[in-house]
């Protein structure tokens, strides 16, 4: 909607929808849910909450309805087995229909509270309020990984304004909410997928707690995962480097044939025998380093055939188990 037809009751208080995709996380729901409550009373906003179980073993669908019993206004899309973090965000969006969307983790690493900053800054005008993290609590080796990753993602996307150290939590208006719902994606990246819709961004910086109980759900495969279809998805640099390092190599050895070549020629001038002892370590060194980098090209060509081959399908993103107070609207 534009935001000049959009009326002032709206803009004053507009209706939020909560979207939190939940995996095992039988602790923290409760929890989340009366942090959320407590920050939506404060400002008296009206607000759903659209808790999406992303096939959890444990008992977070039963506490999630216990919840809802007590108030409808918790919603719950569950998955008929685990889909992944990105999907079930992408589920959520889908049947959220606030003024205001907001995407936060159930761990409460997402602070609640900083609601009412990002609805001033909605209210000034921005689309996107995304939240910027300072300093993490979590494993160095996790943070170097974070910190490499968003910079290589930055540098090598033709997304420029893609942020730094910014996650899936997030403000976005309904009219963002309303493209992102045209994505099909098989293994969507949310953040850059967001940052790709464009209208007016900003992010608020935020400290990240460590997560309230439970354990992360992302090792570093998942992590690694994840980085993968942020970096693939979003560029084809790695595909272009081949062709570049392909290029430099065979100029090279071009170079080295020649010169090869040419002392053959004067070796066989100067001596009439052609003592030239095969050595070793050149055509080991150099069938090795060739193999290793095919091989890495063929890897990085695959991850691209692979994500053609899964997306050529068409499958459905996830399955729903059961739906409850969501309505196809
Ligand atoms: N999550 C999910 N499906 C998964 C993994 C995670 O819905 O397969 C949810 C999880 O319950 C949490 C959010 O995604 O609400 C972020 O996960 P987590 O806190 O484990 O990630 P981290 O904060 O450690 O990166
Ligand atoms: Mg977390």
């Amino acid at each position: 909607m534009n935001r000049s037809r959009m009326s002032d009751a709206v803009i004053k208080k507009p209706s939020i929808s909560f979207v939190i995709p939940m995996f095992n996380e039988e602790e923290c729901a409760p929890v989340l849910y009366s942090r959320i409550l407590k920050v939506c009373n404060e400002i008296k906003a009206k607000f759903e909450l659209i808790a999406v179980d992303d096939g959890s073993s444990d008992r977070t669908l039963s506490v999630l309805k216990k919840l809802r019993k007590k108030d409808p206004r918790v919603k719950i899309i569950s998955f008929a087995r685990n889909f992944g973090h990105q999907i079930a965000i992408i589920a959520g969006l889908k049947y959220a229909f606030g003024d205001v969307v907001i995407v936060m983790d159930a761990d409460l690493q997402d602070p609640p509270e900083l609601i009412p900053e990002m609805l001033e800054k909605w209210r000034g005008g921005y689309k996107v309020i995304y939240g910027v993290r300072d300093e993490r609590e979590e494993s160095w080796l996790k943070k170097f990984c974070y910190k490499v990753f968003y910079r290589l993602l930055l540098k090598i996307s033709p997304l420029k304004n893609i942020p730094l150290d910014a996650g899936d939590f997030c403000l976005m208006d309904k009219r963002v909410v309303l493209e992102m719902r045209r994505f099909k994606e098989d293994r969507p990246f949310i953040r850059g997928l967001r940052t790709w819709v464009g209208f007016k961004q900003t992010g608020v910086e935020y400290h990240r707690p460590g997560r309230l109980a439970g354990k992360s759900k992302y090792d570093f495969i998942r992590l690694f995962r994840l980085a993968f279809d942020g970096l693939l998805s979003f560029s084809t640099l790695a595909l272009r480097m081949t062709i570049f390092v392909g290029l430099i190599i065979s100029l090279l050895s071009i170079t080295y044939a020649l010169y090869i070549s040419t002392n053959r020629v004067l070796i066989f001038f100067k001596v009439f025998n052609a003592d030239v002892i095969p050595g070793w370590t050149t055509p080991v060194v150099g069938i090795s380093l060739l193999m290793g980098l095919q091989f890495i090209f063929l890897g990085i060509l695959g991850e691209y055939v692979s994500r053609i081959y899964s997306q050529s399908k068409d499958r459905p993103q996830y399955i729903v188990d059961e739906k409850l107070g969501i309505r196809d609207r």
